[in-house]
């Protein structure tokens, strides 16, 4: 089939508290067969959260063994925990032809890059300031004062790696914001490179060629 979809990747990355969860919210709402990978953490789990829906919550021993094991796709240290996406259920998603989606830091967007650069599409979101991330990981009540602290000093480098990504999104009005990620995943999945040049051709001279 000429018009035979291909499995694709949508990495967002961003400083913790820029809004890409909230983001992202849309993106389900409003894009079909997309599989959202659910990493693997050795961060504690916020309220609200559910174990195999946020995340898998592992111990650092765990962890470590899954490195050994090779189970990891990418994984990275991010304010000072463990986490990884396993590589299994993104090769299933990725032959089932769906939009994978990563929420992951931009060491793991590097790596994910070099392994799988030919489908990937990415888009790095931030705030419109440094003061309104603040506002926001303040106002979201889920960390201690310690934990924002390591965000903020965080934030200040990875903000440094925003020109590796397709896309920039400046998360200040929430609908705006989430029209342009929306926009993106769907951009996502039409990739050139995502065809097969010979399908396509063939499929195209069908009628002339039978
Ligand atoms: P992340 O997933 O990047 O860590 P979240 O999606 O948890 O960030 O958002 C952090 C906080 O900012 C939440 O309380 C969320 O409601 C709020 N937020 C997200 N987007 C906006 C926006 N455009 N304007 C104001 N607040 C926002
Ligand atoms: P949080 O603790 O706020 O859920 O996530 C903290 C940071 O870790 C975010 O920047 C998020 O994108 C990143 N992150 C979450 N999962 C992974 C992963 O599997 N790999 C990498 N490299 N980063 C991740």
């Amino acid at each position: 089939m000429i018009n035979e979809k291909k499995g694709a990747i949508l990495i967002i990355s961003g400083p913790s508290g820029c809004g890409k969860s909230t983001l992202l919210s849309a993106v389900y709402k409003n894009v079909d067969d997309y599989y959202f990978s659910i990493s693997t953490t050795t961060r504690e789990i916020r309220e609200g959260e559910t174990p195999g829906k946020d995340y898998f919550y592992v111990s650092k021993e765990e962890f470590l063994k899954d490195i050994k094991n090779d189970n990891f796709l990418e994984w990275a240290e991010v304010h000072g925990n463990y986490y990884g996406t396993s590589i299994q259920p993104i090769l299933t998603a990725l032959e089932e032809s769906k939009l994978v989606i990563f929420d992951i830091d931009v060491q793991g967007h590097e790596i994910v890059r070099e392994k799988l650069d030919r489908v990937v599409t990415s888009v790095f979101v931030t705030t419109p300031s440094l003061k309104e991330l603040e506002k926001r990981l303040n106002g979201r009540k889920t960390d201690s004062s310690d934990v924002i602290e390591k965000r903020l000093l965080n934030s200040q480098i990875e903000i440094r790696s925003c020109h590796k990504y397709d896309y920039i999104i400046i998360n200040d009005d929430l609908e705006t914001a989430s029209t342009q990620l929306v926009s993106i995943a769907n951009i996502a999945r039409v990739k050139s490179e995502l065809f097969d040049r010979e399908v396509i051709i063939n499929g195209w001279l069908e009628n002339i060629l039978s």
